[in-house]
């Protein structure tokens, strides 16, 4: 069986530890391979070989920098139906899907070439006479990243290629379900030219995470993955004085009013409820039926939601491919029936699936739930899959109170031709990323990405400026160059005459 290894120094190594977890591919629900988990020392090791590497990198200029993210970026274009492929076979997802998911992800990669211009600081002449300052931004020293299996391309590359082209050297700990991914990533970098230690892949579980938040040569740490251990990466992060953005779960809304285009609002909700089988954090797991819209919006639903295609993510036909292991389809399964014993009204139910030819991947149909109310467990708890609750108000501000009071902030939509219902919506809602007639909002690359409330802890989100910033320490100089006599010693706080 293939042994999937850690990336170190510019090629693959072996771990020292005998632990493995399993690969499976959720199509067919056979084991593929398995993961090497790095232990506390093999952490250590790379972090190291990433400080050494970080002496050299850190000062070459940004340009050269740019022109390696730039030939990475070449390489990812040429090499992504395999990268693509690699993504449908541990992850599920369907092919075209995976490839979205791969461009979204090259979207950062072309933004990081721009990097000469984006780390061009600010300067001020003359701030007192004959004194100048400027500010620049210096990258910090070896940085980690750790991910979700849901996108086991694109949230990588939220981070490392800004991290780098920032002068940064990295760690990355994708995660264990799906791999593969990550290390034909860290493939391609070196082929692109990126010296060796500048980009690491160490494969693990809890015990390589807590190496990682321990570890005192780490400065930063990324984390995307779900509520509880982003917390945890968080309070750890800062406990060891370390900079910090963990992203967290989600239970995203979509606002349908009752003057909307209900085939627009339908169409959108279908993909983004259903796309990835649920398992997106920007999937709208909530309707939020406004006014008198619930009953035909839950008949054109449920017609859509019974014809889902559902297959192996490499069938070109299969709109829906399977859950990501048993144990998640398990969980998500466990929730449809928790939402029936709840008292919600279940529509369409998804559950017992069986493809022929797959009877042991990991499927369920999609499923829809109506009248589920904001105290049902199936409203406030993420599922992470195929399910689409509908919450049935009277007036647009009870549809806003409803998401406010949400413990969960990511992503919202509303669908509405009422500029006025839309633009209050955009301002008052506690959300971090609004869609107004745009089912799933994820902001472009030169935008950032984040969410509020229990969906993001620390202070900045992904890419854009604010990874910019998040990579990077500022510094400012205030300089002189006196000529002739020399000023005498000042004892008070120097201002402008
Ligand atoms: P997860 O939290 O189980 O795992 C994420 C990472 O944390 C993995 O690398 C995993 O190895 C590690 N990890 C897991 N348990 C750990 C523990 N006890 N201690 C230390 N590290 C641990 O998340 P997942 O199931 O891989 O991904 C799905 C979750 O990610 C969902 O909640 C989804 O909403 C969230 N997500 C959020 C965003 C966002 O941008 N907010 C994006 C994608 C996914």
């Amino acid at each position: 069986m293939k042994l999937i290894e850690h990336f170190v120094n510019g090629k693959i190594i072996p771990g020292s530890s005998d632990k493995k977890g399993k690969v499976f591919n959720p199509a067919t629900g056979e084991q593929e391979s398995e993961v090497r988990l790095a232990s506390r020392s093999d952490l250590d090791s790379a972090v190291e070989v990433a400080k050494k590497a970080f002496e050299n990198w850190s000062l070459k200029p940004a340009l050269q920098r740019a022109r390696i993210i730039f030939k990475f970026k070449e390489l990812i274009e040429k090499n992504s139906d395999e990268l693509t492929k690699l993504i449908v076979s541990e992850h599920g997802k369907v092919y075209e899907d995976a490839r979205g998911s791969l461009t979204r992800g090259l979207e950062v990669v072309e933004f990081s070439c721009g990097i000469p211009h984006l780390l061009k600081g600010e300067f001020s002449e003359n701030v007192g006479t004959n004194v100048d300052s400027w500010s620049i931004r210096q990258p910090l020293g070896v940085v980690a990243g750790i991910t979700p299996f849901n996108f086991p391309a694109m949230v990588p590359m939220w981070m490392f290629p800004i991290a780098i082209a920032c002068g940064n050297t990295f760690i990355l700990k994708p995660s264990e379900k799906d791999p593969s991914c990550a290390i034909r990533l860290a493939e391609l970098l070196s082929e692109a030219g990126l010296p060796d230690g500048v980009f690491n892949v160490i494969n693990g579980d809890k015990e390589a995470v807590d190496a990682i938040l321990e570890n005192k040569d780490i400065i930063a740490v990324s984390f995307v993955g779900s509520t509880p251990i982003a917390k945890y990466i968080y309070e750890n992060s800062a406990k060891n004085e370390k900079r910090v953005q963990a992203l967290g779960g989600a239970k995203n809304h979509l606002v349908v009013m009752p003057d909307c285009d209900l085939d627009g609002a339908v169409n959108g909700l279908m993909g983004a409820a259903y796309g990835s089988a649920g398992e997106r954090c920007m999937a709208q797991s909530v309707a939020v039926a406004v006014g008198d819209i619930g009953d035909e919006l839950v008949s054109r639903l449920s017609k859509k939601a019974e014809a889902l295609k559902v297959g192996p993510g490499i069938d070109k036909s299969s709109e829906m491919g399977p859950l990501v292991t048993k144990e998640h389809l398990e969980k998500v399964i466990s929730y449809v029936d928790l939402g029936v014993e709840e008292g919600a009204k279940l529509v369409v139910d998804g559950r017992g699936l069986k493809l022929q030819g797959y009877e042991n991947g990991f499927y369920i149909g999609g499923c829809l739930f109506d009248h589920v109310n904001k105290d049902m467990r199936i409203y406030k708890e993420e599922i992470f899959g195929p399910v689409l609750s509908v919450v049935r108000v009277k007036t647009f501000e009870e549809a806003a109170k409803l998401i406010n009071d949400h413990e969960y902030g990511n992503g919202v939509s509303i669908y509405t031709r009422d500029g006025d219902a839309g633009r209050t919506f955009a301002s008052k809602i506690q959300v971090g990323m609004v869609g107004i007639n745009v089912p799933i909002p994820v902001p472009m690359a030169f935008h950032s990405f984040g969410g509020w409330k229990r969906s993001l802890f620390g202070d900045s989100g992904m890419h854009g400026m604010e990874g910019i910033k998040f990579y990077t320490k500022l510094k400012t100089v205030t300089s002189r160059w006196p000529s002739g006599v020399r000023s005498n010693a000042e004892f008070v706080m120097p201002t402008m005459k």
